[in-house]
């Protein structure tokens, strides 16, 4: 076991104890979630752009697991470095494997969609996946795959530090929330990401993969995901533009 594997589990260990103490036995007053938006300089914003860059050279040079020798590209993730709102997906696919950017692809103009109904751009956004780099035949994730991978974007998510994280699809959601919940029923409410001893836990919005919409785009799958999304911008004090047509 490596040296990241134990970290991991070590710190799974002590967020279930203290989910533990907190869910379901100690006093019931909710801690603060996020704290509100503080304006961050250009010098702040540069060193975390540089943060991340350092995490995207380390992804680029992975060879922790047998995907690392797969893969065309690896797509550690891109967008603002102070975003808002951090989605994040499962592993890059075909054209985000070709092009190094994650959601590139069809599921990808999808969440650009999303992303301009909500009003906003995809440059004021962070976009990253749980699985840096794309399994063969875009199978699931393996467990080990995740473990291996998992502490990434849990830096990224420390340096980040959005208010927001939107998880798309079941993968994405279980693993931050390490749960084995359907995606049915962890969507449509906020969630905690607990993102280290002595942070403070990110609000978590777990909603259907893009993927998984065009596959199944149902009136009613696109409304439960526009509901989703609604509550995400009534939640940073964003205006609620009106529902889109398509
Ligand atoms: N699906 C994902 O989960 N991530 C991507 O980057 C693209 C498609």
């Amino acid at each position: 076991m490596d040296k990241d594997t134990d970290i991991n589990k070590v710190a799974r260990q002590h967020l279930e104890m203290e989910k533990f103490f907190t869910d379901g036995f100690a006093v019931k007053s909710e801690a603060p979630l996020h704290e509100p938006p503080k304006q961050k300089d250009n010098a702040a914003v540069a060193q975390i752009a540089s943060e991340l860059e350092k995490i995207a050279d380390e992804v680029r040079r992975c060879r922790k697991c047998d995907l690392g020798s797969l893969r065309t590209n690896a797509v550690p993730g891109e967008g603002k470095p102070n975003a808002r709102i951090l989605f994040v997906g499962e592993g890059p696919g075909a054209d985000e494997d070709a092009q190094g950017r994650p959601f590139v692809g069809r599921a990808g103009q999808l969440l650009d969609k999303i992303i301009k109904a909500c009003g906003l751009k995809r440059s004021e956004v962070f976009i990253a996946n749980i699985l840096k780099c794309r399994p063969p035949e875009n199978r699931d994730p393996r467990a080990d795959e995740i473990i291996n991978c998992f502490p990434y974007l849990q830096r990224q998510i420390e340096i980040i530090n959005p208010e927001i994280i939107v998880a798309l699809g079941a993968p994405a959601a279980r693993t931050l929330l390490n749960t084995n919940k359907p995606i049915g029923q962890l969507r449509g409410q906020f969630h905690r990401y607990y993102a280290g001893l002595g942070r403070t836990p990110v609000k978590l919005m777990p909603t259907y993969h893009t993927a998984y919409l065009l596959r199944n785009y149902s009136p009613e799958n696109r409304k439960r995901v526009w509901e989703d999304m609604k509550k995400v911008l009534a939640e940073l004090g964003l205006p609620i533009p009106e529902q889109p047509r398509k």
